[in-house]
């Protein structure tokens, strides 16, 4: 908690549905000095469906290094701002981590109102599983950056989720499939809480021949599948532990540690007691 000082509240707004919009949210919305917004025409409309009057202030990607520091010194002074973006949940591929990041150096208190986004609304009802995942947000265009990342996905031994514009998500699943991950499990979710909410599911493959034969439209979300899990060796995993042990790392560190590279329960085990 700050000294004193204003708040920096981080609301999360409807990727869609505006039933979604939280009691809290209009509470915080209307209660605050100014709302930071991504695109003050947008949010204005919010605002005028939920008889939000606070006074809006553009916060976008162009604005947001010239912007920060007075903001940071209005909430050092008291005020307590909002941070929205368009859709979703600010800093989840959306501007707000500058900010965020100089309000906490300030000392000054940054509280969520969580509600929706996307990277979990497509999670949750994917049917992969949620327990752990990766967010790779939006894939650069081309180049090496993508390259590594299309081979990051293909290699994540957990679920991936990714941001795709409608018109490259098929060329992504292909890309996907070339990189070997063909016969993982794929779900393109579309249009999620909006009328025209549809989810593919399959394998990267079979989406990506779907998503040829019907360009999807509207707002997309990727959900790819771990990978098999990589055979473990051995010998690498003996000479680990070596290194451990010679860290003054106990047993019990060793298992836990093994099991977090993968190394099943009672393999750990039995190396770490080796
Ligand atoms: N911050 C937002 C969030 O928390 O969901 C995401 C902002 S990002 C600029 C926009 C991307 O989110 C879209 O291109 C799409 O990939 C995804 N997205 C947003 N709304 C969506 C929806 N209703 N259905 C599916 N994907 C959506």
């Amino acid at each position: 908690m700050s000294a004193g000082g204003g708040t920096l509240h981080v609301v999360s707004t409807p990727i869609g549905h505006l039933g979604d919009l939280s009691p809290r949210a209009v509470e915080v919305l209307r209660g605050v000095s100014a709302i930071l917004a991504e695109d003050t025409r947008h949010t204005r409309g919010l605002c005028e469906r939920f008889e939000i009057r606070t006074p809006l202030l553009a916060y976008h990607e162009h604005n947001e290094a010239s912007r920060v520091p007075g903001l940071v010194a209005r909430l050092v002074a008291g005020e307590s701002f909002a941070l929205v973006s368009d859709a979703g949940t600010p800093l989840l591929s959306d501007p707000g981590d500058r900010l965020v990041r100089a309000a906490i150096e300030a000392g000054v208190t940054v509280s969520p109102v969580p509600g929706p986004s996307a990277l979990l609304a497509a999670l949750v009802i994917s049917g992969l599983s949620a327990e752990r995942f990766t967010f790779f947000g939006f894939l650069a265009r081309k180049g090496r950056e993508r390259t590594e990342a299309i081979q990051a996905i293909v290699a994540a031994p957990q679920t991936a989720v990714l941001y795709e514009a409608p018109s490259r998500a098929a060329e992504t699943l292909r890309e996907l499939e070339v990189a070997g991950a063909g016969d993982r499990p794929a779900v393109l979710a579309r249009e999620l809480t909006k009328q025209f909410e549809t989810v593919v599911r399959g394998t990267v493959r079979e989406v990506a021949t779907a998503a040829e034969a019907q360009p999807p439209r509207g707002e997309v979300v990727l959900v790819i599948g771990a990978g098999a899990p990589v055979a473990l060796d051995e010998a690498a995993l003996r000479s680990l532990v070596e290194s451990w042990r010679a860290e003054g790392r106990t047993a019990r560190e060793v298992s836990q540690a093994l099991q977090e590279r993968g190394a099943p329960r009672n393999l750990a085990y039995r190396l770490a007691h080796e």
